[in-house]
């Protein structure tokens, strides 16, 4: 369909992994965490109304420290934490590994239809190098070659909503933000995303689906999930999607003309 764009696609296709890949912050990432606090005695657990609050602090021993600080009004300094966060690490990974996380709708068909197409992919992530590799493995197995590029939260010095992962993933793959196009879920990966000059797709998910859609005016568009045969997407904000499945086709859409 010349014009439309639908018989185009990006030059490369930038994942988020928390909430885009899997629903991993409310059913994995929160439960490691309380799972830690417990076993280091703290009387502490984040239910899912105070956890989708703490969302908004990237990064696990940011958000504990925060928590410390703010809500309990205590200083736990950095060994504790650094502590308690390779405690919860751990949690983590034995939840994945448990098979307690799966993929959401239309993830595995977009990505095996870039990897068929020839397209780069990048994960961008604020998540740890373990966490990431662990869900990865669990849940992706065979497209793990064609997400080589994985800048992960150690790898930058400021996290989302700041744009130097993105920035960092279009250098490893030497390509331009006109190029390619984000996937994420949240308002502080978009805020990334757009802030490195990067097209985004929001998907949204239960971590981030009761944030007002003004949080992501930024987006190219915003759709329930990416859609599978059964299960079509939803399209919030963007350009229509007739089958529900979002394709690459739907997102050079997004790219700017
Ligand atoms: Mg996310």
């Amino acid at each position: 369909m010349p014009g439309t764009g639908s018989d185009r696609v990006p030059a490369a296709l930038l994942w988020d992994v928390d909430g885009t890949l899997a629903e991993t912050e409310l059913h994995g990432h929160r439960l490691a965490f309380n799972r830690a606090f417990a076993e280091a005695g703290l009387t502490w657990h984040w239910d899912l109304a105070t956890y989708r609050s703490l969302l908004a602090i990237s990064g696990g021993q940011e958000r504990m420290g925060h928590y410390a600080k703010a809500v309990v009004g205590v200083d736990l300094g950095a060994d504790r934490l650094v502590a308690l966060q390779r405690a919860k690490q751990g949690h983590y990974r034995q939840l994945v590994q448990a098979g307690e996380l799966h993929l959401r709708p239309g993830v595995g068909r977009l990505m095996a239809a870039a990897a068929n197409a020839g397209l780069p992919q990048a994960i961008v992530t604020t998540s740890g190098r373990g966490a990431v590799e662990a869900l990865l493995l669990q849940l992706l197995p065979e497209l793990m070659p064609q997400l080589a590029v994985r800048v992960c939260g150690e790898d930058v010095a400021r996290k989302k909503p700041d744009p130097e992962g993105y920035q960092r993933a279009l250098a490893l793959l030497g390509l331009v933000p006109g190029q390619v196009v984000a996937i994420e879920d949240s308002p502080q990966g978009l805020t990334a995303a757009v802030g490195a000059g990067i097209a985004t797709l929001v998907t949204q998910s239960q971590a981030t689906a009761e944030q007002p859609t003004a949080a992501f005016a930024g987006a190219g568009a915003l759709v329930s999930h990416l859609g599978d045969v059964n299960q079509p997407a939803l399209v919030l904000h963007g350009p229509p999607c007739p089958g529900g499945q979002i394709s690459l086709g739907y997102l050079h859409q997004l790219l700017q003309p």
